[in-house]
């Protein structure tokens, strides 16, 4: 409901602390974006800043829509030293979900001829679905290596490039991971996954870039008009969803324990500093090296496959961000550099230009952004911009959000003339499941032109290149 809402400005909107709220609520969006958000979003953005130890605000980003506890667009942050908490719910259970994009070299009409073609390969090289096996089988102990090694891993395996590892946050490695506190059950679910898609949203889609928007970013990203690119969408798979279902259960016993109201109990969540909290953040940080090794993995075949068909195409990489993740990271609260424990479910990290933790190659134009669209609308390359530091905590959004339920979307299309449609308009769909794809039409997500729009406009980020689809692996 609008009407709690102050406008802050054009793309600023605050909902004023109240309550048992601890720090306001701030949306970053177009007034045609807030009309349409969903009314849950409101209510998530205030439970949250209702949980001990934030700081800032309960921010949500342009592309904000419902999720489990804590809004998807969500950055909420905690402070360990002033009984801040850690949230399953607040990283979301795709633990590390998150985009890569890898450049072709290769001209929209060298590709467009042999698009068919490449888009069966590729669906035939990379599994999806859900449950879906690839051909690597890890026993324990290989296991507890790529939890710890992450993307270091997959290109020790052979399966990857070393120059990728400094184009993936964290150098493609978080730190402080703890395969000990991954459940016997989360690596079971794991142990034929890698190197496999997902089902539902995640995707490998071949896209050419349709228009830059900044020149000078875009040569600095290699990125030209014309130019086929490959963006992977997926994430840490069963072992990340297993992790996040098992420390919910853990982490409402805890909050209990501790005396934390929850405003709702999806919020489920531990002090950092308590056993429980601990033991989350080391499993978490093994999640997100397993998604880092899973994306690697994908880009590996992926490379295979392009090379197979299009003989000397090399794919290197432009970036890898997460949009699902809790980070120890330093930020300036009230005049004090303060470390904190950042969560973004469903947000991006985009530090801007001259961030000290972005490798050399991003210092001067800010960090990529890589935003989703739809399989049949655009996506986005952006690039962070640094007055999001005050603004959302170095954070923009990760997508264009969905706009309706998957089950409404369901009710609204059917998978095979979706597939039908997208192929009149050349873009060409593979998946193995027709459900999936009505719940992914394209208009079952919000405009995300509006969204990057709104991102750039709220100054959290800056577009450099629109980017159209070409074919689609959905999972
Ligand atoms: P999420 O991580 O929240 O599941 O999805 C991230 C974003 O990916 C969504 O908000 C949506 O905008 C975008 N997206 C979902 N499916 C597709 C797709 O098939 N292709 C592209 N380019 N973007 C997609
Ligand atoms: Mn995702
Ligand atoms: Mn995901």
């Amino acid at each position: 409901d609008m009407s709690k809402l102050l406008q802050r400005g054009d793309y600023e909107w605050e909902l004023p602390k109240q309550g048992s709220m601890r720090v306001p609520g701030i949306l970053y969006a177009s007034r045609r974006l807030i009309e349409t958000m969903d009314n849950k979003v409101l209510e998530q953005v205030r439970n949250v800043a209702t949980l001990p130890g934030i700081v800032g605000a309960s921010y949500a980003m342009p592309d904000a829509h419902w999720g489990y506890g804590f809004p998807i667009g969500g950055v909420a942050a905690f402070d360990p030293e002033e009984g801040g908490v850690v949230s399953a719910g607040g990283v979301g259970f795709d633990i590390s979900c998150g985009v890569r994009l890898l450049r072709t070299g290769l001209a929209l009409n060298d590709v467009r001829p042999v698009l068919p073609e490449l888009m069966d390969a590729l669906f035939n090289t990379i599994p999806a679905g859900v449950g879906s096996c690839g051909q690597i089988h890890l026993n324990d102990l290989r296991m507890s290596e790529m939890l710890r090694g992450g993307a270091r891993w997959s290109v020790e395996q052979g399966w990857g490039r070393p120059e990728d590892l400094e184009r993936i946050e964290e150098n493609g490695r978080m730190a402080g991971a703890r395969p000990e506190n991954v459940s016997r059950q989360a690596r079971r679910r794991q142990c034929d996954e890698m190197g496999t898609l997902g089902s539902g949203n995640h995707y490998l889609e071949v896209q050419y870039v349709e228009a830059v928007m900044d020149r000078e970013i875009a040569a600095s990203f290699g990125l030209r008009t014309g130019e086929v690119v490959v963006s992977i969408h997926c994430g840490s798979r069963g072992l990340g969803h297993q992790i996040g279902t098992e420390f919910l259960i853990e982490m409402a016993k805890a909050a209990k324990n501790s005396g934390i109201p929850l405003a709702d109990r999806e919020l489920a969540c531990a002090p950092a500093t308590s056993t429980v909290g601990q033991l989350y953040l080391g499993a978490m940080r093994a999640a997100t090296n397993c998604a880092f090794a899973n994306r690697e993995i994908i880009s590996h075949l992926a490379r295979q496959t392009f090379s197979e068909i299009m003989p000397g195409a090399k794919l290197p990489l432009l970036y890898d961000v997460s949009h699902n993740t809790c980070k120890e990271e330093t930020h300036l609260i009230n005049g004090k550099e303060t470390r904190l424990l950042v969560h973004r479910k469903g947000a991006t990290r985009a530090f801007g230009p001259g961030h000290s933790d972005l490798p050399p190659a991003f210092r001067e134009s800010g960090q990529p952004v890589l935003i989703g669209g739809s399989m049949g609308t655009a996506s986005y390359v952006l690039a962070g911009l640094a007055e999001n530091e005050s603004k959302s905590l170095g954070s923009a959004c990760h997508g264009s959000g969905r706009a309706m339920s998957r089950r409404q979307a369901r009710r609204l299309w059917q998978g095979r003339k979706v597939v039908d449609d997208l192929r009149g308009h050349g873009i060409h769909v593979r998946s193995p499941s027709m459900r999936g794809v009505a719940e992914e039409a394209p208009d079952a997500y919000k405009d995300v032109d509006e969204v990057a729009k709104a991102t750039e406009c709220a100054r959290l980020a800056r577009r450099v290149a629109r980017l159209r689809p070409l074919g689609v692996v959905k999972g």
